[in-house]
């Protein structure tokens, strides 16, 4: 439904209300675009997108993706799927209806509306990977049956939706593999560790570290992700992804919890707890896809994002400690 007059766009964006959903809303109307945002306030606030309630090119639709939607628009991001393991564990069957059922909805309303859908994959796909840095071409290292199985399998099901669709029907998809992401509006209490670990080190609590801590993970901040997410959305047809979206920057669990220590001058010590089943050792991208294809890389160094997002977290205490 191109509109002929002008490049400004109707945008979906599905899971707006999220942590990442809102800060790409904010950058697509910024560029002078529609939004609509549809979102059933699972894991996402009124407060991520409090600020967009009197904007006149934004809409909000409180509406769960597993159920059909009938919109008029002319591009799809279609994020709306609980990410942290504490939130994607508590209803395992409604994740993975809303990875699969909430895909075929929006990819049965992108082909109708014959409009590019972009997807909102993960790293998860490679479950605990033996291939390190993980490149798009690796297949991964899944449990189907484990705790984590809703949010990986339901994702990889996805992908597999994603590229069927294009090879049956040929839409135009985009599917992004995010690593680890943070930033400012992150669920304070959705168990995920850089949003732990701050909010524990601001409070004088113990940071919680699980297993000993070696594990590793790459953090890119959500700034940097959502420019790469806009720039994939810019690319022609032929480009399908899978792309790779992460910084590659690798630090052990241990590591990060000094980190946040020192950066809050906090007095927290460390405690440590059972690993949960089947969490990934490493995780790391291999971004040249991503060099390649998309001129991206991140460039916000880690000590800066956790800057902006201690600054954040700092602000909503008093409002938590309320709560
Ligand atoms: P988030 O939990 O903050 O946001 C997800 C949003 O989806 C929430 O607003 C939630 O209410 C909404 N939602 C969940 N189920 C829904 C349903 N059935 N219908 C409508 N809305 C629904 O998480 P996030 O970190 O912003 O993640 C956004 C997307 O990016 C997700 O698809 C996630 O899997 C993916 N991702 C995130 C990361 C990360 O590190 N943050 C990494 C890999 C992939
Ligand atoms: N769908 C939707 N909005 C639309 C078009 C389709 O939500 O504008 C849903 C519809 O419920 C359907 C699904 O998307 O079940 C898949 O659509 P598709 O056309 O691929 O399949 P079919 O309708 O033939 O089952
Ligand atoms: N983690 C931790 N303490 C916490 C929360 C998480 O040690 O309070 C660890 C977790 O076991 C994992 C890593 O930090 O090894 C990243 O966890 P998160 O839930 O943020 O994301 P994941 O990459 O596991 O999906």
């Amino acid at each position: 439904m191109a509109r002929l007059y002008d490049s400004r766009k109707r945008i979906l964006v599905t899971g707006g209300a999220g942590f990442i959903g809102s800060h790409l809303m904010d950058r697509l109307l910024d560029q002078g675009h529609d939004v609509i945002c549809v979102d059933n306030l699972f894991t996402g606030t009124k407060r991520n997108i409090d600020h967009l309630h009197t904007h006149p090119r934004f809409e909000f639709l409180r509406h769960d993706v597993t159920f059909p939607l009938y919109l008029e628009v002319d591009e799809i991001y279609n994020l709306a799927c609980p990410a942290s393991p504490v939130h994607y564990q508590h209803d395992p069957v409604q994740t993975t209806k809303t990875s699969v059922h909430g895909a075929i909805n929006m990819l049965g309303l992108a082909k109708r509306l014959k409009c590019k859908i972009f997807q909102a994959s993960t790293s998860e796909v490679y479950g605990d990977p033996v291939v390190h840095p993980q490149t798009e071409d690796y297949w991964g290292n899944v449990n189907p049956i484990g705790p984590r199985s809703c949010y990986d399998e339901g994702k990889r099901c996805a992908e597999t939706l994603f590229f069927d669709y294009h090879r049956q029907h040929g839409l135009e998809i985009k599917v992004a593999r995010i690593f680890n992401t943070y930033g400012p509006r992150m669920h304070h209490a959705d168990g995920r560790v850089v949003s732990n670990f701050i909010v524990q080190a601001l409070l004088g609590d113990p940071i919680t570290i699980y297993g000993d801590g070696s594990q590793t993970r790459s953090f890119c901040y959500v700034d940097d992700l959502v420019e790469g997410f806009l720039r994939l959305m810019e690319t022609g047809r032929e480009e399908t992804g899978p792309i790779n979206l992460g910084n590659p920057g690798e630090f052990t669990i241990r590591a990060l919890a000094e980190k946040v220590i020192e950066m809050t001058g906090s007095r927290s010590t460390l405690v440590f707890h059972n690993l949960p089943q089947d969490d990934p050792k490493q995780r790391k991208p291999d971004i040249s896809r991503a060099k390649a294809a998309l001129d991206w890389e991140p460039t916000v160094a880690l000590e800066e994002g956790l800057s902006r997002t201690i600054a954040y977290f700092n602000a909503l205490l008093p409002t938590l400690k309320v709560a």
